[in-house]
């Protein structure tokens, strides 16, 4: 089933996002954490495609066996960076022949060791031209990438949502977000998109934290930022994972009742491959 069509069905879309694992025993471990998130009954997950284009193969291949073995609709995730226009057609006719209908397309993290952002010489420049290649390319259904806190290489704010708004005239069906810990930023960033007149579903995404110096290493990536009240927590935490898990769990749960409050269209997971604090999660939000 198409994007458009599983937001378009009443209740809250859930979606979960995997990455492929680096070993075959890091998969197995996938699918059995999948078997777990599967009776939360999901109505899609996604596969991340590695930074700089770097997991092109795992990510058609764990599309392909997740959508065969598991019965889950899945989105695959597919990236300008690094790869020639051609790599990214061929990517999106092994989707098509796989009966893959739906794709998010992204800009893309340049590769470890690269600093900055470059084109590939015969490449996109920017996710826009991937969303009307999947549109044009019997009719993907496309998501796009949205940043409540603004991009980092964003002009300003207002050109990023111009930016935003033109990936979605050409075609895209809705905008997952990038993660953020303050509800605030992303009622603004609605509030803003909506002003320009987009329509489409504007799907938060949420990060469980799992661990006090990953969350810090994400959040200095992608520029997102930490409440002072949660930043408290983390320093309280420490090195203690088992107790960062819970706080992961806590700060979640409270941050989806919000956004639940505010009548998000579905919430997006990022699971990092885990299933047990977004089990705890619904459970605590009876879903
Ligand atoms: P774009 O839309 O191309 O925007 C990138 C920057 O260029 C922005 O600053 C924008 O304002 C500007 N811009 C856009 N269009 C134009 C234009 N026409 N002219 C001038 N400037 C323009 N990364 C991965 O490598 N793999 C993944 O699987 C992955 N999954 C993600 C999933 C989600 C839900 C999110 C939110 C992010 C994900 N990322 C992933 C990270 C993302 O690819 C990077 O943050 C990337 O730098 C931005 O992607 P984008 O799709 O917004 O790119």
């Amino acid at each position: 089933m198409k994007l458009a069509d599983l937001y378009a069905r009443p209740g809250l879309t859930l979606s979960v996002e995997f990455f492929p694992p680096k070993t075959d025993k890091g998969e197995e471990n996938l699918f059995s954490e999948i078997e777990i998130i599967k009776r939360l009954n999901p109505a899609f997950c996604s596969v991340t495609y590695g930074a700089g284009g770097s997991t092109r193969e795992k990510t058609v291949d764990l599309v392909d066996r997740i959508h065969r073995e598991c019965g889950l609709e899945v989105m695959c995730h597919l990236t300008v960076v690094g790869q020639s226009k051609e790599e990214g057609r061929s990517v999106l006719r092994k989707l098509k022949e796989k009966g893959i209908e739906n794709m998010i397309a992204l800009g893309g993290d340049p590769p470890q060791g690269m600093a900055d952002w470059k084109p590939h010489p015969d490449g996109f420049q920017h996710a826009v031209e991937l969303v009307r290649e999947a549109v044009a390319f019997s009719g993907f259904s496309v998501a796009v990438a949205g940043f409540p806190e603004v991009h980092p290489r964003a002009e300003s704010r207002a050109s990023d949502l111009k930016y935003l708004k033109e990936k979605v005239d050409a075609g895209a069906a809705a905008i997952i977000t990038q993660l953020f810990f303050d509800n605030e930023d992303y009622y603004r960033y609605v509030e803003d998109v909506r002003k320009l007149g987009v329509r489409v579903p504007i799907v938060p995404g949420v990060l469980p934290i799992l661990s006090a110096s990953q969350i810090r290493r994400f959040t200095s990536l992608c520029c997102a930022k930490i409440p002072t009240k949660l930043e408290r927590e983390l320093i309280k935490v420490g090195d203690d994972d088992e107790a960062a898990v819970q706080l992961g769990i806590d700060y979640a749960t409270r941050q989806c009742e919000g956004l639940i409050k505010f009548g998000v269209p579905g919430l997006h997971f990022y699971s990092l491959n885990k299933s047990y604090s977004l089990q705890a999660i619904c459970k605590n939000l009876d879903l």
